[in-house]
Order: C-alpha cells, then sequence, then structure tokens
C-alpha cells in the first residue's frame, strides 16, 4: 500500500506524519486550525513500512529546502539510493477556512463511532478490516477505507503499524542493505534474518518482489495460512479496553460461583483456588495495569480430572462482572466438542467459535472459544484468557501462538492456563513458588491413577524381524481382552502401525485389530468403532495420546525407550486408562528393553500425584 509522507506548519511549529489519503489529512487539519496551516507533502508516495520508517527519523524542521534534505538523509538511512531520491520534490498546499460541512462531518464522525467499535480488540490486516467492514455492512468504509482509516488515525483513535518491522539496529554500513536486515513480523512475533546467510529459505521473515509496492519487500512465512502479514501494509490496531466492573466489594462471597456446576471436592478446591486469585487480581488491576504481562495462574489438573467443568465457575464470575472471557484450545476439534458444553452452561451468552473457516469469523460475543491461531486478530480484547493444553502440540515449541496469547489479555486481565503435564519451566516455577496454581491430583470418581508397569521387551523392529510377539507382552494383550477391554498400543513412528497391526493380528487371529495415524483419513470412524468396541485392539501413534476418552480401557506402549516418547506423551498415555467410574483401574504397560528416564519420570509424576490425592482424602 502506498502513503504519503507529509509535514504540517502552523503558527506554533511542525511536525510530520504519514498518510493513506490526504483528503483525510486535509480535513483533520482544517478542522483543527482553520485556514492556518500548510501541508508539505514528499512526492512520490512509498510503500507504507518506507513511510513510517522515514516518518521516525525525521525531526520538526522549518524552511523547505531543509525538509527535502531531511527527508533524503532519513531515505538513505534506511537504504534507498542517492538515485532513489535525487527526484524527490515536495509540493505545498496551502489551507483554507472551508472543511467539512455540519452534515458531512457528522456523517464521518458517526460512521468512525461505528467502526471504532467494531474494531475495539482487533488486530486485522487490510483484507481483513475490509472483510469485517463487509460484514459490518459499513458501505462508506467499504468504498472509501482509506480515508477512514486515516483519519481515525490522525485522531488517534485507532493505531496503524506495518505488519513486518525491520531491524536496523546494526549500523553498520553494510548491513544496511536489505538483504542483511532482521524482520520481525508484528502479528506473530516471528523474526527472521534475509539473505545471504545459510538457512534463509528457513527464516520465517522473507523478501520478496511484491505486488502491492512494487519494490522488494519483506513478508511473514509463519503466519502466512492467516493471510500476509507485510513491511508494506498497515495492520489495523484498536487495544480493547475492560468493560468489567471494578465495583465489587472485596468481601464478595465467592462460593455462589462454585455451587451451580456440580464440581467433585477435587474439582471445586482447584476452581476456588482460580477464584479467589482472579478476585485478588481484580482489585490490585489499577497498579497492575502498567505491569507488562498479566498475571497467570495454573491449573495442573491430571488426565481425566474433568477440567472443562472446573472452569466454569471462573467464567461465570468474569462474564457476570462484564468481562470478557477467551478460551484458546489447540485443536479445532476440541473446539467444536466444547462449544455446545459451554453454550449449555451459559445459555444467556453469545458464543463466538473460531476456527480456520469458521463462518462466526466476524462477530462479537462475550464468550470466545477459538483455536489458538485465531487469537493474533485481537489484541487486549480479553479480562480472562483460558488456555488449554499448554504442553501440547502446537504450542510445544511453537513461539509463534505463545505470542499470539500473551498479547490479548486486557491490561488488567488474567490468564488461566490448563494442563495435565505442564512444561518443565511452568513445573520449575511452581516448585520455587513463583507461579500460583492448583494441583487437581485426581480425578473426579475417586479412584487413583493407574500407574504403570514396566515390561521388559525387546524393540518393535525385533520382533517384527521375527515376526512374532515377544510372549510375556503377547500375555498381558491376551489378558486385557479377557477382561473385555478395549487395548489401546502406542508405537513411536507411524511407519511401525501397520507391521505392527499385521503381527498382532497374526497374533490375535479372532480379534479385530486396526491401526490409525495423522496420516488416516478414516480416523475419526476408526476411533467412533473402537469406542463402539467393534474394533477391539487399536494401534497408533501419539496423535491419540490425548482427546480421546475410551470407558474401558488398558494401555500398551510400545518401544516406551524411545526418544519420541517424552515424560510429558508417557503420562498422557498412560491417561487413557481408568478414565471411567465403571472400570478405574485400567492397565498402563511401558515396554521397552531399556528403562529411560523419561519413563522414571512419567511413573513418579503418576504416583505422586496418587500420593498428594490420598493425603487430601481425594481419593478412596
Ligand atoms: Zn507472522
Ligand atoms: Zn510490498
Amino acid at each position: 500500500m502506498k502513503a504519503f509522507v507529509y509535514a504540517v506548519m502552523m503558527a506554533d511549529g511542525c511536525s510530520w506524519h504519514v498518510s493513506l489519503d490526504m483528503r483525510a489529512d486535509r480535513d483533520y487539519w482544517t478542522d483543527q486550525a482553520g485556514g492556518h496551516f500548510k501541508l508539505r507533502v514528499l512526492e512520490p508516495a512509498l510503500s507504507f513500512g518506507q513511510a513510517c520508517e522515514i516518518k521516525r527519523k525525521l525531526k520538526a524542521s522549518s524552511s523547505s529546502s531543509d525538509m527535502l534534505e531531511s527527508l533524503r538523509t532519513a531515505a538513505r538511512e534506511i537504504g534507498l539510493s542517492s538515485e532513489a531520491v535525487a527526484d524527490w520534490k515536495l509540493w505545498e498546499w496551502t489551507g483554507t477556512a472551508e472543511g467539512l460541512s455540519d452534515e458531512a462531518r457528522h456523517f464521518v464522525n458517526t460512521t468512525i463511532d461505528a467502526m471504532y467499535l467494531s474494531l475495539k480488540g482487533r488486530y486485522l490486516l487490510m483484507e481483513e478490516f475490509m472483510g469485517l467492514m463487509q460484514y459490518e455492512g459499513s458501505q462508506a468504509v467499504a468504498e472509501s477505507s482509506a480515508y477512514f482509516l486515516q483519519l481515525a488515525w490522525i485522531q488517534g483513535r485507532i493505531q496503524l503499524e506495518a505488519g513486518v518491522e525491520l531491524d536496523r539496529s546494526e549500523g553498520r554500513r553494510w548491513s544496511l542493505l536489505p538483504q542483511a536486515l532482521k524482520g520481525k513480523c508484528k502479528r506473530c512475533g516471528s523474526q527472521g534474518m534475509f539473505g545471504g546467510q545459510a538457512g534463509i529459505e528457513a527464516s520465517p521473515v522473507r523478501w520478496t518482489h511484491c505486488a502491492h509496492c512494487g519494490g522488494p519487500c519483506a513478508y511473514c512465512e509463519a503466519c502466512l495460512t492467516m493471510g500476509r502479514s507485510r513491511y508494506c501494509t498497515p495492520i489495523v490496531r484498536v487495544n480493547g479496553s475492560s468493560d468489567m466492573n471494578s465495583g465489587a466489594p472485596a468481601d464478595e462471597d465467592m462460593e455462589i460461583y462454585l455451587q451451580a456446576w456440580g464440581l467433585s471436592d477435587v474439582q471445586a478446591e482447584a476452581s476456588g483456588s482460580a477464584l479467589q486469585f482472579l478476585k485478588a487480581n481484580k482489585s490490585l488491576s489499577r497498579e497492575k495495569a502498567q505491569s507488562p504481562s498479566a498475571p497467570r495462574f495454573l491449573i495442573w489438573a491430571v488426565t481425566g480430572a474433568g477440567k472443562t467443568e472446573m472452569i466454569f465457575p471462573m467464567v461465570q464470575y468474569t462474564l457476570t462482572k462484564g468481562g470478557r472471557v477467551a478460551i484458546a484450545t489447540p485443536r479445532r476439534d476440541v473446539v467444536l466438542e466444547l462449544k455446545p458444553r459451554l453454550e449449555k452452561a451459559f445459555p444467556h451468552t453469545k458464543v463466538v467459535t473460531l476456527y480456520g473457516g469458521s463462518e462466526q469469523r466476524w462477530e462479537q460475543g462475550e464468550l470466545t472459544l477459538a483455536t489458538t491461531h485465531q487469537l493474533m486478530r485481537f489484541r487486549q480484547a480479553f479480562d480472562l484468557v483460558i488456555v488449554d493444553e499448554i504442553d501440547a502440540y502446537p504450542y510445544h515449541n511453537n513461539p509463534m501462538l505463545l505470542y499470539a496469547a500473551e498479547q490479548v489479555c486486557a491490561p488488567a486481565g488474567a490468564y488461566i492456563l490448563l494442563s495435565a503435564t505442564p512444561p518443565e519451566e511452568l513445573q520449575r516455577a511452581v516448585k520455587r513458588n513463583r507461579l500460583p496454581h492448583a494441583r487437581v491430583a485426581a480425578r473426579y470418581h475417586r479412584h487413583p491413577l493407574p500407574e504403570p508397569s514396566l515390561l521388559a521387551c525387546p524393540p518393535l523392529r525385533q520382533m517384527l524381524v521375527q515376526n512374532g510377539l515377544n510372549g510375556k507382552l503377547k500375555g498381558h494383550l491376551a489378558s486385557s481382552l479377557e477382561r473385555g477391554a478395549q487395548v489401546f498400543v502406542f508405537v513411536p513412528k507411524i511407519a511401525m502401525v501397520e507391521p505392527f497391526v499385521a503381527l498382532l493380528r497374526q497374533s490375535f487371529p479372532t480379534v479385530n485389530v486396526q491401526g490409525t495415524s495423522s496420516k488416516d483419513a478414516d480416523r475419526s470412524q476408526k476411533v467412533t468403532d473402537f469406542r463402539a468396541t467393534s474394533i477391539r485392539m487399536l494401534v497408533t501413534t501419539t496423535i491419540l495420546e490425548r482427546g480421546v476418552t475410551i470407558p474401558k480401557s488398558d494401555v500398551f506402549i510400545i518401544d516406551a525407550d524411545s526418544p519420541v516418547f517424552d515424560s510429558a506423551a508417557l503420562v498422557q498415555m498412560a491417561g487413557r486408562a481408568g478414565r471411567s467410574a465403571q472400570d478405574p483401574r485400567g492397565r498402563v504397560y511401558f515396554a521397552a528393553k531399556e528403562k529411560t528416564r523419561s519413563q522414571a519420570h512419567a511413573r513418579r509424576q503418576i504416583a505422586e500425584m496418587n500420593v498428594i490425592a490420598r493425603k487430601k482424602g481425594y481419593i478412596d
């Protein structure tokens, strides 16, 4: 997108600005200063990113020749050549007292008011902004988007910033060539270095010859599935503000928020602590509004603890106070599964669900349920942000999604993080008492977590080569089938699924054995059949380590010593067993040649939770 750099000169001085549409600036300054101002506008127009960078380098200056020279100097500092700026000139426009008619001004102001309201808490690329305006039916803005954006920007009601920001802090002359610059995507936080160096293909921020600005231009590859964030186009940002009522009494009884949901003792205790955290946070919010990051509370709940019900009290509390809530989860199927439960729990609240391709993309509601990617379209929008499965793919080692999640909390808001297997950084913070948290050590049915047994067993590859199951392994599998359990068999690699299915079929010819993985188009059908017990044994990978609950099931992890299975994955897979009250004592086996640290760590974590639960009287 093209933008103008210009100076406005008034009796009391001069200031520099960037404009997408000079007509908006003319109207604005006419309103501000009557006829008593001059505009000096640089020709030609530049890319939006260049215009913003040059503007930041300029200082107020008085005479016209100085101005052009200052512009050229600033341009060279951001890497434009002397030839490129040789033809630059300034044209001057002298203000008149004749601005908009009262009628026109009224129309423009009400249009901007409406635009501002629908943008609150949003962070949008231009095409997303246009999509929102079309959804809102704002014909005027759709037709003259540059004019209205520019006017709202210069009025200070919205912010515009380049999608990709370049870091020129290196300072040395040769590094000012675009190819050696660092770039950062403002939307997803990805950073990269361009040109020359090795590994450039992997850099998330890249250079391309850009059809929009006609020059070499940086864009972000990392968040491309959400639209292209570029150096040359503005992102529209309107920080949200909290509407939460902060006048609640300090001695407010939090019990009322806990009662409605039929929580077990152990669930209620964790939710109660989280509520106290929210309450304390709200009374602190004034001072805290200045601190950079919102406070976090971790709910460390064992697999099968019933965490969805546990978040209801905090959601209710925030909604009751007029606040807005976001629940972010890594996967789309979880969004779709949670939606009806939340709608049922909060029938008078508008629930908006967001995921790739969702129809509610531009709707606003008090309760937003979204895949984490979708958070990139928000800034400081929510008073309570609940982040589900913080350790799971795709958060795990994905700074982009963490960045997105970190941007969306309103200044006085708070985060609640949910996990059965928190990442090490959080576990350390818990141990050092640096992270407020609640442990939910027991499942709602008051039985201990099944503790995994170690099963000495040759590597899977060897069993395949010898074309025979290990005798002990076969015995335990047979025993699980005999007791009527559904049998989960986890293997480390997709390529092992089918060969192992064949081997199991050979050993159990009368049993329906199937395999599935992330590459399997029939996966959800197979999970359904497994739940319905028409499939008895399901061989799979970590793709099913969480989210799937089968009432009566046993878990076998083959090659449990594989580096693919870290302790979190082992805990999650083990967590498939014993989830229902009808069969709380499922069996879990780590079948492996070696005893690894991950296995030991996973067994210790599970045993520790049982000890805590027993001590607190949460299991019988
Ligand atoms: Zn990005
Ligand atoms: Zn461009």
